[in-house]
């Protein structure tokens, strides 16, 4: 997984990557960036058959989206290239740029403004654009749960991001760690400076299976529940459900640390 920028037009109040977007502002990956990422995969005779570009927010907000696909299909470190978008900036791909494109993954939010255009997109590559309806948007634990460990993980590393290698995460760890109140920075065995063999201390096993897997929005295990895009519950709501979730003083708490409620 691969994030490339930090900007997204939307602003959707369970974003799992929120917490990620907060501590990587104004994020750009630069050419030089994705280079090193490039000659350190290669070092390491490294292969994905995937890679996803992804976000942190929007990828077509990726300032070198164009040249940095082309770079990174024409390494030769991946079979595929996914793409993940909102698909409100759809015009910003370049005519060429398709050929480096295996899949286009597009999530259709309400407030999508270019469905024709991305219908055209669909039928002009056909088989590489999936136009994705919108399914309800899980919301974020408010508390530490304890029993929950192994569990399916819905968001799992590794990930590139700037200069560092998170080993067994995506964007969601940075949420779990707010909620415990960990600098996840200082979480050295959450992330590796990126340098040749990168993915030596990557256990597969650790996949769902670390201490921050207990209050983060990827783990399956936890029953958490789903509105739909775009609903800001009131604030009764969302009292009835922190009391149905029997959470209701973390939840309290969360008013002040997710803003959006
Ligand atoms: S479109 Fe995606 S990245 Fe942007 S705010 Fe919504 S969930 Fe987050
Ligand atoms: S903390 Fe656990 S559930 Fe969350 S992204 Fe990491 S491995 Fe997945």
């Amino acid at each position: 997984m691969m994030e490339v920028c930090g900007a997204c037009q939307n602003d959707c109040p369970y974003c799992a990557h929120s917490g990620m977007i907060s501590a990587y502002k104004g994020y750009q990956l630069s050419i030089k960036e994705l280079e090193s990422f490039i000659q350190c995969t290669l070092k390491s005779g490294y292969f994905f058959e995937t890679i996803h570009v992804h976000g942190i927010g929007e990828p077509l907000l990726w300032k070198h989206f164009n040249t940095g696909i082309k770079l990174l299909k024409e390494a030769g470190i991946a079979g595929n290239i996914i793409v993940t978008t909102n698909g409100l900036s759809s015009d910003r791909i370049k005519d060429e740029t398709w050929e480096y494109i295996d899949v286009l993954n597009v999530s259709l939010y309400e407030n999508c403004s270019n469905r024709g255009n991305l219908k055209e997109l669909a039928d002009r590559h056909k088989g590489k654009v999936n136009l994705v309806p919108p399914s309800g948007f899980r919301t974020k634990p408010t508390k530490r749960y304890l029993t929950t460990l192994p569990c399916p993980c819905l968001c799992s590393g590794p990930m590139f991001v700037k200069d560092k290698i998170f080993l067994h995460c995506g964007p969601p760890v940075f949420d779990a760690a707010i909620l415990s109140g960990i600098d996840i920075f200082s979480s050295r065995d959450l992330y590796v400076e990126l340098a040749p063999h990168y993915l030596e201390k990557f256990e597969e096993n650790k996949i769902g299976n670390i201490v921050l897997c207990n209050c983060c929005w990827a783990n399956e295990n936890i029953d958490l529940p789903r509105y739909p895009h775009g609903c800001i519950p009131s604030r009764i709501m969302f009292a009835l459900k922190c009391w149905y979730f029997n959470e209701f003083r973390d939840g309290i708490k969360s008013f002040q640390r997710f803003p959006q409620w």
